[in-house]
């Protein structure tokens, strides 16, 4: 019962976080911890001092805490601690967390048993000894880490479980508690030690919300309803704190509108505040060397970033945008040229199609 798992893993966090604060050796072998203010991980035993109890995220091992983005401490070496000896089993568990973070599928273990040259059998048994858990165990652990990762920097749920490569969200979703140790929801942080400011124009493409935090441009969007923009923004950065809009931010929505009217017109080199996983801000950023009037297709795009197989997760983070026209995922499209969906409307995307075009 979900009840029961809860608290289960309530019981695990409190017995692992008890073992962290009496530096105990023998858990050692058992999690490494992590810190998200510092993004070190350490092992239970590491003599460092302690961080608060709120920053602290425990991972089955090093590579894991690894995939969630975490450095290794230079104190306790936790790497050195788990990292198998055998270079074989090391290399297969590199090849696991590339695919995870790419969001690519896992190669299979009869493929990774072909590129170390052993038997299917043999691999399963020297991963077993070497890492303390099945092939299939240790990429489920990657990819529950790399969800955590995402959610973390602020990312949708739906958002994060394709960002680890998941083919959909009811995997996930069937183990999120017993893998997060919390409804995934608890998960988020919505803006949290953030500041935004914002406000709703009207553009040739209709209503468009722009808001800023204090890294830089943060939300574009574009819709029918000034409201529902509004609402949606506030449900997504619900714990930031929210400002009047200055006079330095009315100047960067006039470069927004004019862009958007006439994209391509002017270069634009507005700060951006970009959150998302290391796999979206590398589509993301492979969208902005698109020129304007330009078009290209998932896969072309996937193969552009190094991730040939990955072409449904390069639409997934293409639809994960919040940054419209400025992050132009609107010049991305099917194989055979036609277009497919936009998050604001497709009709706008055809529109700011066009309008490229005819420049
Ligand atoms: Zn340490």
């Amino acid at each position: 019962m979900t009840h029961t798992t809860a608290s289960d893993h309530t019981e695990q966090f409190e017995a692992r976080w008890r073992q962290v604060l009496e530096r105990d050796k023998r858990a050692d072998h058992e999690f490494v911890f992590a810190v998200r203010t510092t993004g070190i991980y350490c092992r239970p035993s590491c003599p460092a001092r302690r961080p608060k109890r709120e920053n602290v995220a425990f991972y089955t091992d090093a590579l894991a805490a690894e995939a969630a983005g975490f450095r290794t401490c230079k104190r306790c070496l936790p790497r050195q601690a788990i990292t198998p000896g055998d270079q074989a089993i090391a290399g297969v568990c590199r090849a696991l967390q590339q695919a995870v973070i790419s969001a690519e599928r896992p190669p299979t273990a009869e493929q990774l048993a072909v590129v170390v040259k052993l038997s299917a059998s043999r691999l399963h048994t020297l991963f077993k000894a070497a890492v303390g858990m099945t092939i299939n165990q240790y990429t489920q652990a990657l990819r529950s880490a790399q969800v955590r990762a995402a959610l973390d920097k602020g990312a949708s749920i739906t958002d994060a479980i394709f960002a680890a490569g998941y083919s959909s969200t009811g995997h996930f979703y069937r183990r999120a508690e017993r893998e997060l140790g919390m409804p995934a929801r608890r998960y988020q942080n919505k803006g949290q030690a953030m500041t935004i400011e914002y406000t709703i124009a009207t553009c040739e493409l209709g209503q468009l919300l722009v808001a800023r935090s204090e890294r830089g441009i943060c939300a574009i969007a574009l819709g029918d309803s000034g409201d529902e923009l509004i609402a949606d923004l506030l449900e997504r950065f619900s714990n930031a704190q929210k400002i009047m809009p200055s006079d330095d931010f009315a100047e960067q929505i006039q470069q927004v509108i004019s862009h958007i009217e006439q994209p391509g017109a002017a270069s634009l080199n507005l700060p951006l505040d970009i959150r998302g996983t290391a796999f979206q801000r590398r589509v993301w950023q492979a969208l902005q060397n698109i020129k304007p009037g330009q078009t290209i297709s998932y896969r072309e795009l996937a193969e552009q970033i190094g991730a040939p197989t990955a072409a449904r997760a390069v639409a997934n983070a293409c639809g994960a945008n919040t940054l419209a026209v400025l992050v132009p995922c609107h010049r991305v499209v099917r194989g055979d040229g036609s277009l497919s969906g936009y998050r604001w409307g497709v009709e706008r995307k055809r529109e700011l199609l066009k309008r490229e075009k005819m420049k």
